[in-house]
């Protein structure tokens, strides 16, 4: 039997690019130091991104380019860590990805979100406002997405349980309208083509455990399908880079071991 997966890895962070992270401490310098202290061997950097090439930004993606986030390039480097440059980029349904096929060379490892659903009729129409109506929209665009030819080995799929999916209501009740059948299906996806499925800390803080069987029963589904599952911190700030103590739990619930865990090709 494999060994219990450690938390050896964050693969989603945000840096002071993105504009929703405000801490100015989180550099690419900064993140390599917590790395080092924390014993990871992989860390990748995230930043919100909208690529120039592709229509139909929102106003509060549009300056965050591929260009713009480019500027963390060359990351520092240090012995016995892989320090990969990646994106979270966004999926707004109808075929509409905010990257751009030509820019997929661009990036080691590329988040995708299809659940920011408070973004508002960008994201998600303001007449989708039921758990069971949500719960559907992210089904859909799950497997809308699929229908992408994403380099799929390098694809990670972000947050499936953060609370943004039903920011005015309970993302359990969302996930209790999820059926089960539609989203093994997608899971089965994922698993054949080789994509991460995230888990993210800042959606397992503070209370989960009181929802743990209903929120977990979404990465059970993907551990059955044969998923494989990488670990983000989603930090907008330093204090957020510490996850071993909100995600441990999680892998022991899931009784993950090392061999369930993704890596980045
Ligand atoms: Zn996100
Ligand atoms: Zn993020």
């Amino acid at each position: 039997m494999s060994k219990k997966a450690d938390i050896t890895h964050d693969l989603h962070i945000h840096s002071i690019l993105s504009d929703c992270c405000h801490d100015e401490e989180m550099t690419p310098e900064r993140l390599l130091a917590n790395a080092i202290e924390q014993g990871y061997d992989t860390i990748c950097i995230t930043d919100h991104v909208w690529d120039a090439r592709v229509p139909g930004a929102s106003d509060w993606y549009a300056p965050q380019t591929v260009e713009y986030i480019m500027k963390s390039l060359p990351l520092p480097s240090a012995d016995g860590i892989r320090f990969c440059f990646g994106c979270e980029t966004e999926y707004c349904g109808g075929n509409k990805l905010g990257l751009d096929k030509s820019s997929f060379d661009s990036f080691d490892f590329i988040i995708v979100p299809v659940n920011h659903f408070h973004m508002l009729d960008f994201i998600r129409p303001s007449s989708v406002n039921t758990p069971e109506a949500v719960a559907n929209l992210l089904l859909t665009r799950l497997e809308e997405l699929q229908q992408i030819d994403l380099p799929w080995k390098k694809v990670g799929i972000a947050h499936l349980t953060t609370k943004l999916t039903f920011k005015e209501g309970n993302i359990k009740d969302v996930i209790e309208c999820v059926s089960r059948q539609r989203l093994l299906k997608i899971f089965d996806f994922f698993a054949r083509n080789g994509t991460g499925i995230e888990l993210n800390a800042s959606s397992f803080a503070p209370d989960w455990q009181k929802d743990k069987d209903i929120l977990l029963s979404v990465y059970r589904l993907a551990k059955e399908a044969g998923c494989k599952f990488y670990f983000g911190s989603d930090a907008h700030s330093v204090s957020q880079l510490f996850i071993k103590d909100k995600l441990l739990p999680v892998v022991d619930e899931l009784d993950l071991s090392m061999d369930d865990l993704y890596s980045i090709p």
